[in-house]
């Protein structure tokens, strides 16, 4: 193996990556739409890299022992729970637990003042890294709990990332209580534990972005009023021809200008958000609602017999018409008229059997309102 790497340069790079990862966590939680736990892990590399500096420095008798000893296992045993604290909030989980932070610096910072032990390098080294990897052991295991909830690529990659970095630790760990230290394959471990810690800060940095871009997208997918998907999203979801045995159906709502007139825009908003809801109510997690615009709402049912559907059609009808809201003791009346086309046939696009629908919906406006209007008409 061609590879030489001499400990002082290796150890230089390392400095060097958790002072840049740092700084550009740093610069990530300052753009970020969500930077909770982004600051603390900029901390905790910042105060890696100094104990990794004044341990470096004690090393060549610049600083008494006890002090450099003391201080650089306080910043690296501060630091590593810090990281799993920052972890944690950036994987998702709000609280950072504050007992933590305090509890494993101070228990180790108590026992090494009283024993005296961080003077001997294989107990202060041993110290260091059990915290070190079992606080990355337990990032990985806070970054991949949420990826059902949140699946973003770069989870398996980071949560990968803080596992290999774990084991270096236990490998050096190794290397130390044999007495290896000095041999080129723990200069190597060092030298792909810098790589980790370059690795983790660029996946810190792409969840941040993904996370941006999956809210982006939401948000503009999202009627703001309702929280029903909105026209975009309604269009991303449809298939371009709808396949038989499915129903799609427009909504309006009756009267809906009188509402507004009557009772003020606020209580038009009020039927607005609670039509939505009872719309929904109604429907599977595999059916399609969303508002179109207005007082316009499009639901589609992928997968529904033409009974299936005039029954949902009917339950949409009547759990609108049981809406209750009032304004100054005045009840507002709030009902929907329905067009429901059924696919009975595969073909048409989704256009041609929405403007089926639409016409079904004008015949329920002319027919008094209040009610659902199933066309038969064949789209090819
Ligand atoms: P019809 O029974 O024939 O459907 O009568 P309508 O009054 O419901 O029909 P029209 O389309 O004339 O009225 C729709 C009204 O919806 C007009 C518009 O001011 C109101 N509107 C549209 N968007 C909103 C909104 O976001 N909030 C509120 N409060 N009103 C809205
Ligand atoms: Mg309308
Ligand atoms: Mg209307």
């Amino acid at each position: 193996m061609g590879l030489q790497l001499d400990l002082p340069t290796v150890l230089l790079l390392y400095k060097t990556a958790l002072v840049a990862g740092a700084l550009s966590i740093f610069h990530v939680s300052r753009h970020s739409c969500r930077p909770q736990g982004l600051k603390p892990l900029a901390a905790a590399y910042l105060l890696l890299a100094i104990g990794a500096e004044l341990a470096g420095r004690g090393e060549y008798l610049v600083l008494p022992d006890w002090l450099w000893t003391h201080t650089s296992l306080l910043l690296g045993t501060v630091g590593y729970p810090l990281f799993w604290a920052g972890m944690r909030a950036l994987s998702g989980r709000r609280r950072i637990p504050m007992a933590v932070l305090v509890l494993v610096p101070g228990g180790w910072l108590v026992l090494g003042l009283v024993t005296q032990f961080p003077l001997d390098n294989l107990l202060r080294a041993g110290a260091f890294h059990i915290t070190a990897a079992m606080a990355l052991v337990g990032s990985a295991h806070e970054v991949w709990r949420d990826h059902r909830t949140e699946p973003l690529p770069s989870r398996p990659l980071l949560a990968g990332l803080l596992l290999l970095s774990a084991s270096i630790f236990a490998l050096r760990l190794l290397y130390i209580a044999t007495d290896n230290a000095s041999s080129a394959g723990f200069a190597r471990a060092f030298y792909v534990q810098m790589f980790c810690h370059f690795g983790i800060a660029l996946m810190v940095s792409s969840l941040s972005s993904e996370r941006a871009a999956v809210r982006l997208e939401r948000v503009a997918q999202t009627d703001t009023l309702t929280g029903a998907g909105n026209r975009r999203w309604a269009t991303s979801m449809l298939p371009a021809r709808l396949p038989a045995g499915s129903a799609i159906a427009q909504l309006d709502l009756d009267h809906f200008k009188r509402i507004n007139d009557r009772f003020g825009h606020a209580a038009g908003d009020r039927v607005l958000v609670a039509s939505a809801q009872a719309l929904r109510s109604q429907l599977r997690d595999s059916d399609l609602l969303a508002r179109m615009g207005g007082e316009e709402f499009l639901v589609y049912l992928p997968d529904a017999t033409a009974s299936d559907a005039a029954a949902v059609a009917q339950r949409l009808c009547a759990a609108v018409e049981q809406i209750r809201l009032s304004e100054q003791g005045e009840d507002i009346p709030v009902t929907v008229s329905i067009g429901l086309a059924c696919v009975n046939s595969g073909g048409g696009t989704w256009a041609d059997w929405l403007g089926a629908a639409d016409r079904a919906l004008y015949d329920a406006k002319r027919a008094g309102r209040n009610r659902v209007v199933v066309t038969h008409e064949r789209t090819a």
